[in-house]
């Protein structure tokens, strides 16, 4: 029998443990094919939610669970149950189930067709305007900028077979954007559509800046652009600064030099010197990537896997 394994990255959800119960339980329920593991990755959760997987652990085994040492991310948490599932295929869920489980069925239906990635699509968001708009917004200026297709509307809900599983454990950034990943490794797609639900417990952990982080670290690990618009700013200002000189010189060949132009040159200054700023921020947000990459650190470690003390990054 294949086995799928569901992919559960948690923090904090210890009022949400229940009800992903319940849901993991029908999900097995209503696809009796296929053996099941629920992978639940605690990430570093300060309520007691390590404690409520560790009883579901031990009441039914088909539960296992991973114990990270701290709280990493949802990216990192994603990246430690990609190398801790053992299923044929995985699919990746919010513990706070947000994702309908009916998806789940057609999702297996287009993997048993043969497609290695299929990802769902939110039908209606029910987000604020603001929130649309932004990522909206955001999926243009990335698209814009790569080659490489990138889904809308699509978050980390989505079947993954294990080629693709293989694939993304080869990538160990720790500075992940995992979204944009997908896309890279390519192999057969094929996307589906859902209704995103409300949250029923606790509260979202994502913030105005941390979804400004996230973006900008989406820019950056997906697309070196931004440099690029660097450099086309900088060859656009020499060139205007060229052209103005010129003007200057022959100006001042033509009619003396009556030593004015206090607000030229002030505009100049202020204005170079924000394209400057602007490149040589550029610049440092691609260093920093490099800087924390060259480190070489393992991206996470681990407590526990299902009762055994680890205290490493890998099995
Ligand atoms: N999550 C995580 N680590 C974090 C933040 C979030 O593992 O540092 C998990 C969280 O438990 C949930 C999923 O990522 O299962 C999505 O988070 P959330 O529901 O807060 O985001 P939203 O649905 O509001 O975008
Ligand atoms: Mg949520």
């Amino acid at each position: 029998m294949k086995k799928i394994t569901i992919l559960l990255p948690a923090y904090n959800e210890a009022s949400s443990i229940g009800l992903l119960q319940v849901k993991m339980l029908q999900v097995a329920a209503m696809n009796p094919g296929y053996d099941w593991e629920f992978l639940i990755v605690n990430d570093g959760s300060t309520d007691n939610t390590l404690q409520k997987i560790k009883e579901l652990h031990n009441t039914d085994r088909r539960f296992s669970y991973l114990d990270l040492s701290r709280n990493y991310g949802k990216e990192i948490a994603m990246m430690a149950g990609f190398d801790y599932a053992t299923g044929d295929a995985v699919i990746i869920m919010d513990s706070d189930m947000q994702h309908p489980i009916s998806s789940i069925p057609e999702m297996i239906k287009y993997w048993e067709e043969g497609y290695q990635d299929v990802y769902a699509q939110r039908k209606s968001s029910k987000e604020s305007w603001f929130k649309r708009k932004t990522s909206q917004l955001y999926y243009n200026l990335l698209q814009n900028s790569t080659r490489i297709p990138i889904q809308k509307n699509t978050g980390d809900f989505r079947l993954l077979d294990r080629v693709c599983i293989n694939a993304l454990r080869n990538m160990r950034e720790t500075q992940r954007n995992t979204k944009g990943m997908y896309c890279w490794i390519g192999f057969r797609k094929k996307g589906i559509e859902y209704e995103q639900l409300e949250r029923a417990n606790g509260t979202t952990k994502w913030h105005f800046w941390s979804l400004v982080n996230l973006a900008l670290d989406g820019l950056t690990a997906y697309t070196t652009s931004p440099l690029r618009i660097a450099s086309i700013l900088g060859i656009l200002c020499s060139l205007i600064g060229f052209i103005y000189l010129v003007y200057i010189l022959i100006n001042t060949l033509l009619h003396g030099d009556p030593v004015a132009g206090y607000p030229t040159i002030m505009v100049t200054i202020l204005f170079i010197g924000g394209v400057q700023l602007l490149s040589l921020g550029i610049i440092g947000e691609y260093l920093g990537r490099v800087f924390n990459e060259s480190k070489h650190r393992p991206p996470y470690f681990v407590n526990t896997y299902n009762d055994t003390q680890i205290g490493e990054s890998l099995k």
